[in-house]
């Protein structure tokens, strides 16, 4: 089994919804679904994909479209895996989404897992990223991508492992908030 950026998102969210989805098998419901849905529509995707201005703005040398990369236990889909100026790369990810002055921390962790995926499979430093919202005409958001986000990854894939694999019933999140809107709060001892 290798794990997508919605179980790391999930697990992040509370690592209890790791243990109700995977360990009992209770799926979400659907309206609350963390599940990273790309909701692309045909002309929206020809638009998206005519941003060769926005490569040139970033300073691009090369790009790698629909990249699908894993490393053993991460795998992920990055719309474009892209080779900058100063030798590093950077992942950008088509978002057909309008842009609503924030970044959703969703998008961002999608990032730190592409950053991953991209520094093990080209052998690449990443320290950026960036976020394209194709219904805000391809607007174009820059993220940093420290160590400290991947490491925080990399650990959460582990502790997720870690209760899938041993039936670990995790502690709850420290964010009560969360338990309001969570699709397991029926079942969950929050
Ligand atoms: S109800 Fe609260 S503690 Fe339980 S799974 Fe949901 S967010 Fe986590």
């Amino acid at each position: 089994m290798t794990l997508t950026p919605s179980h790391i998102i999930e697990y992040l969210f509370c690592p209890r919804f790791t243990y109700f989805e995977y360990v009992l098998g209770i799926p979400q419901y659907e309206e609350k679904s963390f599940k990273v849905l790309k909701g692309r529509e045909t002309h929206e995707l020809k638009a998206a994909q005519n941003i060769e201005y926005l490569r040139k703005r970033i300073g691009v040398t090369a790009k790698y479209i629909n990249q699908y990369l894993t490393n053993g236990y991460l795998r992920g889909e990055v719309d474009e895996v892209l080779e900058l100026k100063d030798g590093t790369m950077a992942p950008l990810d088509l978002k057909f989404a309008e842009y609503k002055d924030r970044i959703f921390d969703t998008y961002k962790t999608q990032l730190y897992c592409y950053a991953i995926l991209i520094e093990e499979n080209f052998g690449k430093k990443v320290n950026k990223g960036y976020l394209v919202y194709v219904r805000s005409k391809n607007f174009l958001v820059e993220v940093d991508i420290e160590e400290k986000e991947k490491i925080k990854v990399k650990k959460a894939a582990e502790n997720i492992y870690e209760i899938i694999a041993k039936n670990f019933y995790p502690a709850a999140t420290k964010y009560k908030k969360r338990c309001i809107s969570c699709t397991y709060k029926n079942v969950c001892t929050h």
